[in-house]
């Protein structure tokens, strides 16, 4: 069969060397000057490939539509990754948490060992063209309109084009206006893995101050922090690990988790709670502020917590907590104290949304995979037409997982085309 697939990533890429070893004869079209311009960029420029950790735990990082992915995953998981990508001549090594990187450190690696399976496969890469529409007739893809060329031999048709992240690296959207052209549903797309936007801080006897004021934050990074988010007082989701704060909010590995758990829920209730100290009961950070206090009782209060805070917090956390810069130690009451610790454990800001989905690292939402099969990725409404990858609705946590998913249903598609 003639088989054209569109978008080199991952899913494309692994859609290609599939239906290629399967006898098919397969062309790939890429708009792009080059194949994998976003796996380049991917874990630093380190590429994290995939993750080896047991079926069930990586299920349990998929976030949206687990079981879609089960007969994809469960065909090909992070094993066969593996030993494609050696059987291309990239080393890979497993880092802390079953993450998966080449041992060079280097992405290039990863898509130099595509490039070596693509080329031995036979599979036709044609770059620096664009797919611009697909025209059906009886649910069937008859044609592929390209900026250069029209094709009309087309037996099966793998949309690979990726969601809508960092559109630089040619992810800008094509596929899913391919999937509603053909009749398909797309669930709107938000940004996931992403940083966010915070409104303001609380303080002490319900006072806010906007967050554009706290010009000190920026840049500082914690470490060890439990991070929560809370709607009415109700703790709704919670992480623990590290983070930063940006220009316009917070960012780092525990945000980018929590920005995927609530992409999609109204932020106007919503608040994010750091708890700076979660090692300590309040009780245990009062007797601790307590000591360090009684060697610093002719100081400010302002030059008494360098032992506590790294200095970019000292200034926001003073404004939090209500109490005099300049006061001394000697004169904090029982309660000014007590508010300190408060801050400490529950330090509180207003969520304005997520980062711009362009900024995102995965993209949500995208092609209904009620209308897709998982055992093929074939289109339940178009009879020769797959979907593959960060085109379809689902989406995982950080660690490997999302490329993993894009290499699965990818394969999958290829090697079902019937
Ligand atoms: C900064 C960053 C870091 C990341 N790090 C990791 C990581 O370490 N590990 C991990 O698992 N995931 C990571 N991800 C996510 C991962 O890169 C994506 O989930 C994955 O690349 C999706 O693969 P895909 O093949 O579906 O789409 P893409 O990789 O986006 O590929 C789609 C391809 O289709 C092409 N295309 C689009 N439209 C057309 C058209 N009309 N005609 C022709 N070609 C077209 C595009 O040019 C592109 O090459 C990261 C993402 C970002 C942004």
């Amino acid at each position: 069969m003639k088989v054209y697939v569109i978008g080199a990533g991952p899913a494309g890429i692994a859609a290609s060397i599939a239906a290629s070893r399967k006898g098919h004869s397969v062309t790939l079209l890429e708009k792009n000057e080059k194949i994998g311009k976003k796996l380049y960029i991917t874990g630093k420029g380190r590429c994290n490939l995939t993750n080896a950790c047991s079926f069930d735990e990586f299920i349990s990082n998929v976030v949206t539509n687990p079981k879609f992915l089960y007969s994809a995953l469960r065909n090909f998981g992070a094993a066969e990754t593996m030993s494609l990508v050696e059987s291309g001549g990239t080393e890979l090594k497993i880092e802390r948490g079953n993450r998966v990187f080449p041992s060079s450190d280097k992405s290039s690696d990863i898509i130099k060992a595509f490039s070596k399976l693509l080329n031995q496969s036979g599979v036709e890469v044609r770059l620096n063209e664009k797919v611009l529409s697909l025209n059906s007739s009886d649910n069937k893809i008859i044609e592929i309109v390209t900026d250069k060329h029209s094709y009309t031999d087309c037996d099966a048709v793998i949309v690979a084009t990726g969601g809508m992240s960092y559109p630089s690296t040619g992810s800008d959207g094509d596929g899913y206006r391919f999937a509603e052209e053909t009749g398909h549903t797309v669930v709107p797309v938000v940004a996931a893995l992403t940083g966010l936007r915070l409104s303001n801080m609380y303080g002490s006897g319900g006072k806010t101050f906007s967050f554009g004021n706290l010009s000190r934050l920026r840049g500082v990074s914690l470490k060890n922090v439990r991070v929560s988010v809370v709607r009415n007082g109700k703790m709704l989701f919670e992480e623990f690990g590290e983070m930063i704060f940006t220009d316009r909010g917070v960012s780092g590995p525990v945000i980018l988790t929590l920005s995927s758990k609530i992409n999609r829920m109204d932020f106007t209730s919503l608040k994010l709670q750091i708890d700076l100290k979660p090692a300590l009961s309040e009780e245990e950070l009062n007797s601790r502020i307590l000591r360090d206090f009684s060697v610093t009782l002719n100081k400010d209060f302002k030059n008494s917590l360098d032992a506590l805070l790294p200095s970019g917090l000292i200034p926001s956390v003073i404004t939090a907590c209500g109490i005099k810069p300049d006061k001394k130690i000697n004169s904090v009451t029982k309660e000014e104290r007590f508010s300190l610790v408060k801050t400490l454990k529950n330090w509180t800001f207003g969520i304005e949304g997520c980062e711009e989905l362009s900024g995102a690292v995965v993209t949500a939402g995208g092609v209904s995979v009620k209308e897709v099969n998982p055992a093929d990725m074939r289109s339940k409404l178009v009879e020769n037409l797959y979907f593959a990858g960060e085109v379809l609705d689902v989406d995982a946590f950080t660690g490997g997982f999302n490329i993993q998913i894009a290499l699965s249903t990818g394969y999958c598609a290829g090697s079902n085309i019937k």
